[in-house]
């Protein structure tokens, strides 16, 4: 039995707004004993606060230990590289909190790293005390390089628009962490003690979810009714080893 490594925003929720097939999947997997796990490159929310949003929506017995976030891949990645133990970060909660649990010193000045997660109250001084601390020798470590964020019908600015910035102002590169990127999934496994051959990347997105599967040599299903449609397969040429219409079809 594989372990699914599910998408959370677009494939288990659209922001608030449930979506069909979803909590009836997770308690499908719950009572088969299927083990899955939450793969995001949403860095925002803490561990806690994922259980209680998606419990606001609906959906039972999600537990902390179902989550590994964008943000949880860049803090233990960062460890690892041995930069220093000092960060400093722009972003949410659930930045702070893997930086925590990675050992990192939290600090305003005279980082070793600089993080960059979504923060959308963010402000132009903000950004360029983290840009001086980079200039003086602080490594860039961006969570994830969304483009765009979708938001209703349209999109805002996606960290990975941000961490761009901060890669041209600084000459640095950031590291590239969160999906389609083979970073998050490595520290995913390591994590949960898997192997790629063990697990089945489902989201609604060709361009980061299937991609990393695709690039990766992991099982994927895309689910429709996210970002992209059967057309954009084709177009995107980022195939998909299962495509379903709702997340009923794998309830079987
Ligand atoms: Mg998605």
């Amino acid at each position: 039995m594989k372990t699914y490594l599910i998408d959370l925003d677009g494939t288990m929720y659209r922001g608030n707004q449930n979506i069909d097939g979803a909590r009836e999947f997770i308690a499908y997997c719950l009572e088969k004993g299927i083990p899955f796990y939450f793969l995001t490159n949403n860095s925002s929310r803490t561990r806690a606060q994922n259980v209680a949003h998606m419990t606001a929506l609906g959906f039972q017995g999600i537990e902390e230990k179902h989550f590994f976030t964008s943000a949880m891949a860049a803090a233990r990645y960062a460890r690892k590289m041995n930069i220093g133990k000092k960060a400093a970060y722009i972003g949410m909660d659930g930045l702070k909190e893997a930086l925590c649990e990675e050992g990192f010193e939290l600090v305003d000045e005279d980082a070793d790293a600089v993080f960059i997660g979504l923060d959308k109250s963010a402000d132009y001084a903000k950004y360029s005390k983290m840009l001086k601390m980079c200039l003086n020798g602080a490594k860039l470590i961006g969570t994830n390089n969304d483009r765009r964020l979708a938001v209703g019908d349209s999109y805002d600015v996606g960290n990975g628009a941000i961490v761009a910035m901060f890669e041209y102002a600084s000459e640095q590169k950031s590291p590239e962490i969160g999906k389609p990127y083979p970073v998050i999934l490595n520290e995913a496994l390591e994590t949960f003690g898997l192997k790629k051959e063990e697990v089945i990347l489902i989201g609604d997105n060709l361009e980061t979810d299937i991609a990393l599967g695709y690039t990766q040599n992991v099982e994927t299903i895309l689910v429709l009714g996210g970002v992209h449609g059967r057309e954009d397969v084709e177009r995107l040429h980022i195939i998909p080893d299962h495509i379903v219409e709702s997340l009923y079809e794998c309830m079987k």
